[in-house]
């Protein structure tokens, strides 16, 4: 009898598993395949959905043809997390251990995302839970009022601070015709500092274009076979300090870099294909914006970026170098302030303030300029939750690298590769 119950629930577990044959005894590339198979299924109803994939291509227009409706891709999808529920004992490696893990909240994840465009509500905390493994803090007016009142001091002239704040920064606005040898620059700059501690195949490269008329400033589209699409969005004004910021996280050590070890470590020496699809509503993106951010620090540790700005971005730009100081200093202060972006689109998603005041709270406690504001509004009703993967995937990257690496700008290199080069889930942050 026992026997019997045994056989008819592995039976069970297999149900909507994609290829028959594999239900007895499947091992963890045939679910990593199933799993694939569901991110690119569950696109079909989703076009932001699949950031990256370069696995089979006749995968994609199998399950284009298939149409699974979002029913059975739930249903499917809870099938596979039972077959790898039942792979014992779990593995002892680390690495393998991670992959099981990494695989098992990807497809839990990829569920809850089902769930919400089936029409469930879920508050802003229970979506960034539910997809990026991860909650971020709350914090009141108060604070960024605090913060606010020493910006104050520091910007001359009269009316709100936020205006203030948008004047001071017009003096450091790249020209148009100057971008292109800014982010040269730039790009140059964080990928021989990247080089210097990380190995990257030698047919890596990026190809880099601007466009108009999108809810980010800047995207990192990646194609497989060790290149990315980089584009810049032109939209609104492009201050010097998004240089490196864009240079660095789109680029090197950043989204670029990420993607290049996970196909060459993951996909490629170790065969694991679900590397070679990436669900933008998922764990991953935690990791993969958290070390984009933290990989400017790590590029430019200290006083490092300073330099560089004073001594080449500057230059390039056409601007005043003798400003850099006062601007980063400026430029650090209201960075404090990026969890004032959290907290109104923890309102908005919440239903407790609507678009305009959500965009009013992005004026006032984030300082940006309406046009600013508005676009930022765009971008949480086209991406919901994710905007935590910024600020809190930093700090929780922060964190995790200083613990195991200190301040020490050889060791957190090499710690970073380690991170990016692995399936480490946001949670396991706090290892
Ligand atoms: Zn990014």
């Amino acid at each position: 009898m026992l026997r019997r119950l045994v056989i008819v629930a592995a039976v069970a577990a297999c149900a909507g598993l994609p290829a028959a044959g594999f239900c007895q005894g499947a091992s963890m590339n045939d679910l990593a395949e199933s799993y694939m198979r569901l991110v690119l299924a569950l696109g079909q109803h989703d076009a932001d959905y699949v950031d990256a994939y370069y696995g089979p291509p006749e995968w994609r227009t199998a399950e284009e043809k298939r149409k699974r409706s979002l029913a059975e891709i739930s249903a499917d999808a809870s099938g596979t997390l039972a077959s790898l529920a039942a792979l014992s004992p779990p593995p002892s490696e680390e690495l393998l251990r991670l992959r099981h893990e990494y695989l098992e909240r990807q497809l839990q994840a990829l569920r809850s995302r089902v769930a919400m465009l089936a029409g469930v509500r879920f508050d802003f905390d229970a979506e960034s839970q539910a997809l990026y493994d991860a909650v971020a803090p709350t914090h009141t007016e108060a604070e960024f009022a605090q913060i606010l009142a020493e910006l104050e001091r520091r910007l001359p002239g009269d009316g709100p601070v936020s205006r203030r704040y948008e004047a001071y920064r017009a003096a450091f606005i790249i020209p148009k015709d100057r971008l292109a040898a800014v982010f040269a620059a730039a790009i140059d700059g964080c990928r021989s500092r990247t080089l210097e501690h990380i190995a990257l195949p030698a047919n890596e490269s990026f190809k880099l274009e601007y466009v108009t008329n999108k809810s980010w400033s800047g995207y990192n589209w990646y194609q497989g076979n060790y290149q990315s699409l980089i584009q810049i969005n032109t939209d609104l004004p492009i201050y010097i300090d998004r240089a490196i910021d864009l240079a660095c996280h789109e680029g090197y050590p950043g989204h670029h870099v990420y993607n290049v070890l996970l196909e060459q470590h993951l996909v490629r020496e170790r065969g694991w294909p679900e590397f070679s699809v990436y669900p933008l509503f998922s764990p991953q993106s935690l990791i993969a914006e958290g070390t984009a951010n933290y990989g400017i620090e790590v590029a430019f540790p200290d006083a490092e970026r300073r330099t560089f700005e004073r001594d080449v971005l500057f230059p390039a730009a056409g601007l005043d170098a003798s400003q850099v100081d006062e601007f980063y200093e400026t430029m650090e202060l209201a960075e404090k302030l990026s969890y004032a972006g959290n907290e109104a689109a923890r309102r908005y998603r919440n239903g407790d303030i609507d678009a305009a005041a959500a965009a009013k709270w992005h004026e006032t406690y984030a300082l940006m300029s309406p046009e600013r504001a508005a676009q930022r509004v765009r971008f949480i009703d086209q991406y919901g939750a994710y905007v935590i993967n910024y600020n809190l995937g930093k700090d929780l990257v922060a964190r995790y690298i200083e613990r195991h690496a200190g301040r020490d700008p050889a060791r957190r290199w090499s710690e970073f590769a380690k991170l990016i080069s692995s399936p480490r889930l946001p949670s396991g942050l706090e290892d």
